[in-house]
């Protein structure tokens, strides 16, 4: 069997460290605020190269919250990727802001800057820049637009811990940066977890008085904020997985460049590019066939696990009916037929890469 996602393997290359690390909290009670979250913080905001770095309860408040920091209008429109996890949406619809779907690169699967550009109009205010599977946006790009609109760039991290854009990590671009740390991410805790990075002080500041009841200290709430907070336990994890991240990301760079050599010209796929000067993150490794269906069957025949990401564009959801962009001609909006996500990660090597690979080319030779 060859998993997609294997934590129990992850778990048991680090039992020892992980272990202790939640002990310590069981054993100190340390449960929310303490020791582990406020260094956490620190040590994620190096790694990530931003200033200040939140801990918040998951990926989506992590953009909400950044959001409700920014004190937008509240006619605001919101410009977020057709592709992606309903998490990059889901918070500028909750703060009553209108979400406007832009397509993405057939490249790459982030942003087409020229889309966005001609999304834009007097109203918006936000350009949610996900990078995608991993891949870095073109930052420089959405920072002309940005900057000749007036615009703010959050950029969604949820996928690309440790990517690099001009050789700066992601989340310290824009003005700020979210995070995911859901087990399944790259980096992930033993539950749901989230962090905000910005250079910005005072927004950090705003984030996380909004992010614990609208407080700094323990009862002066200066306003209703919320309950948002990143707990003791899966910091302590967090952290021990942080030292390890930056060798499983180089792993999965090595797997992916693995799968590119021996997947080149088969068929009919089309294979995921790096562009140039970025550090992909690789949380996925996507490719397209217009028989997608027909190979997930075949691999899953093989005991190889594949996932879609993602089967619906976020355009064509239910929860946006109202937004009217279903049917566009966006390449967003086809391309989840043929979307497939190969397995990755730190639990595979090259052996199982070929075996994965093997399958495939027998498949197409057909
Ligand atoms: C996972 C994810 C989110 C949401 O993160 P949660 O921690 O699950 O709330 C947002 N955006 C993208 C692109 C994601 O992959």
């Amino acid at each position: 069997m060859i998993k997609f996602l294997d934590l129990y393997a992850q778990y048991c290359s680090m039992k020892d460290e992980i272990d202790g690390a939640m002990r310590d909290i069981l054993e100190t009670s340390a449960f929310i605020g303490g020791a582990a979250p406020a260094a956490f913080e620190k040590e994620f905001a190096a790694y990530q190269q931003a200033r200040y770095c939140v801990g918040v309860a998951n990926g989506t408040d992590a953009i909400e919250i950044i959001l409700e920091a920014l004190d937008l209008p509240a006619d605001a429109e919101v410009i977020v990727p057709a592709n992606s996890f309903v998490g990059s949406s889901e918070p500028a619809g909750r703060r009553g802001l209108k979400v406007v779907f832009a397509d993405v690169c057939p490249s790459t699967y982030t942003l087409n800057v020229a889309d966005v550009a001609r999304r834009i109009t007097p109203k918006t205010r936000v350009i949610v820049a996900v990078h995608l599977y991993g891949h870095p946006c073109d930052m420089d790009g959405l920072q002309a637009l940005a900057d000749a609109h007036g615009l703010i760039i959050i950029e969604d991290c949820a996928q690309a811990h440790g990517a690099e854009y001009r050789g700066r990590r992601v989340g310290s671009i824009g003005v700020a940066g979210a995070f995911s740390f859901y087990p399944g991410k790259t980096l992930g805790a033993y539950g749901d977890a989230g962090a905000i990075t910005t250079g910005n002080e005072e927004l950090a500041r705003r984030c996380r008085m909004i992010a614990n009841h609208g407080r700094v200290a323990k009862y002066d709430h200066e306003f209703e904020g919320r309950n948002s907070r990143l707990d003791g336990m899966q910091a302590a994890v967090l952290r021990v997985k942080l030292r390890r991240v930056d060798g499983w990301i180089d792993h999965r760079n090595r797997l992916a460049a693995v799968y590119s050599s021996q997947l080149a010209g088969v068929g009919d796929l089309t294979l995921p590019v790096v562009a140039p000067a970025c550090r992909h993150g690789f949380h996925l490794y996507v490719i397209r066939t217009a028989r997608r269906d027909e190979l997930m069957k075949f691999l899953t025949k093989r005991e190889i696990q594949t996932v879609v990401h993602y089967p619906i564009a976020l355009s064509r959801l239910p929860a946006y009916e109202n937004s009217g962009q279903a049917n566009e001609p966006m390449f967003a909006n086809a391309a989840s037929a043929t979307l497939l996500s190969l397995p990755l990660g730190e639990h595979l090597d090259e052996l199982q890469i070929g075996e994965v690979t093997s399958a495939i080319r027998e498949f197409f030779a057909d």
